[in-house]
């Protein structure tokens, strides 16, 4: 098996990353006691990332939020693991976790339907080893669909591997062992080992009814890992991506109270900056369009200001769409489709008193942009041959092109994530092929996608605002899902 990730500080970085990235865990120990520390921690990692975290715990505790932002729910034996997981889902949470899993068959299968519905989950098992615990889950899901005679093996399988494809083993002393994938290759469940046995790394645990003011602080003031986080990488991963490696920026957001409504900041949905009487945009339909985003270009990171081309006098960029049908469903994809505008504008701006009755507008919340988070990204696996990068290489961490790489949700800059193919397009005056500026995602509440746009661009579609860099007035907006 080769070794991955082999220092501990690699490690170290690796499970931060976990951490803070929307990927179902399981972790294993002799003990299910035992790795309760490491489900915990990542429970309030995710709480930190304003994730909504529900954990079914074995302490006999009442069911109450933590300090670190996790809503706990005691195991009782009313309150079964199965029962607990049912109710959790109606909360719609993003991370359900659940404590010793593994003794409730039952439990199991709510636990693996969970993970196919949008959620993120997590549990400990007891087992004495990653392979162990993984053949015990699949013979209970096999059992169950067995009995009910509605499932075939190899669809089982794949819920599995889509419900466990991380699996976490520690020692008695709650440091990891290993770190293995689990991906469904010719009809089998298979592991793939991203840390090896015999490095051991210890975690700074934090357990959920003990924090005190001083955890409950850390906890509060947890970063994201600072760059570089490649070093997190396979060498060999490392090697082929050191010349495409990007900066890319996350927007920090807020909610948008009518006070900040009227300021001319950046946003996604709400009211835009306007010249002064300018009637708000309308679609070739004659709708008015949503303001799906703004952004005030002084606002940006000054790193990432060097990489955008800015007509002179612009001070904000803006996308605004037409979400009335059939104008958001016949070829919105297309980045010039007729039921958006990007732009860029300067000049003297005013924010309109009134907004005109959108369609769906009332589905958004207006959220006000209020920092970024600098990150790395690499390109998408669609675009790799065409960079010169090696070949699909069967050793690449499948984890690391799935979750983490290149970065799904809104972002500034950085590489595209691709939903289906690389779809750049080509400018409509010199047929340059565009870079993308920004990529806005858009779907329900999914801590996944980081979606800050409700339902726009198809069921869950990412799009791209794109520009030419030699007429950096032509912007398109194109979307996939
Ligand atoms: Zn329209
Ligand atoms: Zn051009």
């Amino acid at each position: 098996m080769t070794e991955r990730f082999s220092s501990e500080p690699a490690v170290r970085d690796l499970l931060e990353r976990i951490a803070r990235t929307f990927v179902s865990v399981l972790v294993v120990a002799d003990r299910a006691d035992d790795a309760r520390p490491l489900v915990a921690w990542l429970c309030e990692r995710r709480a930190a990332d304003r994730m909504h975290v529900i954990l079914a715990t074995t302490d006999a505790v009442e069911t109450a939020p933590t300090p670190g932002g996790v809503f706990r729910i005691g195991i009782t034996s009313e309150l079964t693991r199965a029962r607990i997981l049912r109710s959790a889902l109606r909360q719609d949470p993003d991370v359900v976790a659940v404590e010793d899993l593994a003794v409730e068959p039952e439990a199991i299968e709510v636990y693996a339907m969970a993970s196919q519905t949008g959620h993120a989950v997590m549990a400990s098992v007891s087992a004495p080893s990653a392979r162990e615990a993984i053949a015990a889950i699949e013979r209970a899901l096999l059992e169950g669909a067995r009995t009910r005679g509605d499932l075939p093996q190899e669809m089982v399988r794949a819920i599995l591997a889509f419900a466990a494809p991380l699996v976490v083993r520690v020692d008695a002393k709650g440091a990891i062992e290993t770190i293995d994938e689990v991906a469904l290759e010719e009809g089998l469940v298979q592991l793939h080992g991203l840390v090896a046995s015999g490095k051991r790394t210890a975690l700074p645990s934090a357990r959920l009814d003990k924090l005190d003011a001083e955890q409950t602080a850390r906890v509060e003031a947890m970063k994201p890992p600072a760059p570089p986080e490649l070093e997190a990488l396979h060498a060999a991963m490392r090697e082929l991506y050191r010349e495409h490696v990007r900066p890319t920026w996350a927007p920090e957001v807020g909610r948008i109270d009518g006070r900040l409504d009227e300021r001319d900041g950046s946003r996604f949905g709400g009211k835009p900056v306007l010249a002064p009487g300018e009637e708000w945009p309308r679609c070739a339909c004659g709708e008015p369009m949503l303001l799906a985003l703004q952004l005030r270009l002084a606002d940006l990171p000054e790193k990432a200001r060097a990489h955008v081309i800015v007509p002179e006098g612009a001070t904000h960029l803006q996308l605004f769409y037409c979400t009335a049908s059939p104008c958001a469903v016949q070829d919105a994809w297309l980045p010039f489709a007729m039921n958006r505008l990007v732009r860029f504008l300067g000049g003297p701006l005013e924010v309109p008193s009134e907004t005109p009755p959108i369609p769906d507008s009332e589905k958004f919340e207006a959220r006000s942009i209020t920092g970024w988070r600098e990150l790395l990204d690499v390109p998408h696996p669609e675009e790799r041959s065409a960079l010169g990068g090696a070949p699909e290489d069967a050793e690449e961490p499948h984890a690391l092109d799935r979750w983490l790489f290149p970065r799904a949700g809104d972002k500034l800059l950085g590489w595209p994530w691709w939903a289906q193919a690389a779809e750049y397009p080509s400018c409509r005056r010199c047929g340059e092929k565009m870079r993308s500026l920004f990529q806005v995602s858009s779907g329900e509440e999914d801590a996944w996608t980081k979606a800050h746009l409700p339902m726009l661009f198809a069921a869950d579609g990412t799009g791209h605002v794109t520009q030419c860099p030699a007429h950096p007035d032509e912007l398109g907006f194109g979307w996939a899902c």
